[in-house]
């Protein structure tokens, strides 16, 4: 492969994914300062389309960090050492809410799952009902290690029928990262306290900030004595939502606000059909392929196989020298066991050219693929799928 064609590796990574053409167009323009009228105008704006996408009516605030930063900040405003929280651990990032409690000496009461699978309601009451001192559940709603999805909705209304028969207040902090903007999220109706996303997975939008939606009982939390917080110190942003206290990454600023413009003009029913669909039809390409999902619950936004038999990374590197398609490995225990493919901001012509590399690479390495197959059901899935195009 030469250098031109290098450069022309299409991501189907779960984050950083291909930018949308409004992030793209507002990167390129310049730098605005940001005490002035036209970057506050552009803060105004980015929160009204943050509280559409969080389905919230609840303050959003903007960080300049990576999605990890506002999972930090829940924990350090949420959390004073010694509180205790159930965090259900079921991959990488679910296992990220436990590491990060556990550094600020929040007790974690662990519930240990298989990878690909999802916390049901049932358990996390019957623990609920047992540790009477537990404070918080954290919740990943696309473990994106496994592209498993949580029916948070099921699991916050268990968390509110424990607090109303017990009489106690147990805060729910969904990490959205790979979600929002791609799987359905309702904050209010579903009684989240407290949820974050991160601009470069559902936005389209590169990395770098990171956005913190809170409820009243949240924002009271974040009153009360903590352990140490500066830079994440929460009520400097909420304070003032459209003055950041420290200088904000100014042109993600405007690129996340102009893409947002453009996702909500699709609307979020039409996006959350598209991703089910793309991500239907990733599973039945590679289970076509004789490869097995790991999610038991399939997220719309990324779909993770076991490639035993073949191997991760030759498949993964023959995938990107033969059509410069870049999918993602395992991490941790799942590493050069599974491969994950992003359909984020995918349309049906990428998916199936996907399709195409699949079945190309794998008869290279003897085995097959029967694309004619499965074709019929493939167009039929993808229908849904067609809405990337008329994002402008
Ligand atoms: C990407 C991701 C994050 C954030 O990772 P950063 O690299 O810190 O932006 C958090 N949670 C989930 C589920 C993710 O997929």
């Amino acid at each position: 492969m030469d250098r031109q064609d290098r450069k022309r590796l299409s991501l189907f990574t779960p984050g950083p994914v291909e930018l949308s053409p409004p992030a793209k167009r507002a990167l390129a323009r310049g730098v605005l300062h940001h005490r002035t009228e036209a970057f506050k105008e552009a803060l105004v704006e980015l929160e009204a389309r943050l509280k559409a996408v969080f389905l919230t009516e609840h303050p959003v605030a903007t960080l300049t960090s990576s999605g990890t930063g506002a999972m930090e900040a829940a924990v350090v405003n949420l959390f004073a050492p010694g509180e205790k929280v159930l965090v259900p651990v079921s991959g990488k990032f679910s296992s990220r809410w436990a590491e990060i409690c556990a550094s600020y000496g929040v007790d974690v009461c662990r519930l240990d799952l298989e990878p690909g699978q999802a916390p049901e309601p049932e358990s996390v009451s019957r623990i609920l009902i047992g540790e009477p001192d537990v404070a918080g559940v954290m919740l990943t709603h696309c473990e994106t290690s496994t592209g498993s999805l949580t029916d948070v909705e099921a699991v916050c209304r268990a968390v509110r029928d424990v607090e109303e028969r017990q009489g106690r207040r147990i805060l729910t902090c969904i990490d959205c990262v790979t979600s929002l903007c791609i799987d359905e999220f309702r904050m209010d109706d579903w009684y989240v306290d407290c949820a974050l996303a991160a601009s470069q997975k559902g936005f389209l939008a590169p990395p770098g900030l990171a956005f913190l939606a809170a409820n009243r009982d949240a924002l009271e939390r974040m009153e009360q004595e903590r352990g140490p917080r500066y830079y994440f110190d929460l009520r400097r942003y909420f304070e003032d939502i459209v003055r950041s206290p420290f200088t904000p990454a100014v042109n993600l600023v405007t690129a996340v606000n102009e893409s947002l413009e453009s996702i909500l003009d699709l609307g979020l029913p039409r996006i959350w059909k598209a991703y089910r669909s793309s991500a239907a039809a990733v599973r039945l390409i590679v289970e076509s392929a004789g490869f097995r999902p790991v999610a038991v619950s399939q997220a719309g936004g990324a779909v993770a196989f076991r490639v035993d038999s073949v191997g991760a990374e030759a498949l993964a590197a023959a995938m990107r020298e033969r059509c410069g398609i870049v999918v993602a490995g395992g991490q941790g225990d799942l590493k050069g066991r599974i491969l994950r493919v992003s359909t984020i901001g995918k349309g049906p012509g990428e998916i199936v050219r996907f399709a195409g590399c699949l079945a190309s690479v794998l008869k290279h390495m003897g085995r097959s693929l029967d694309l004619d197959g499965i074709q019929a059901d493939l167009e039929r899935i993808l229908e849904d799928s067609a809405v990337w195009e008329s994002l402008r």
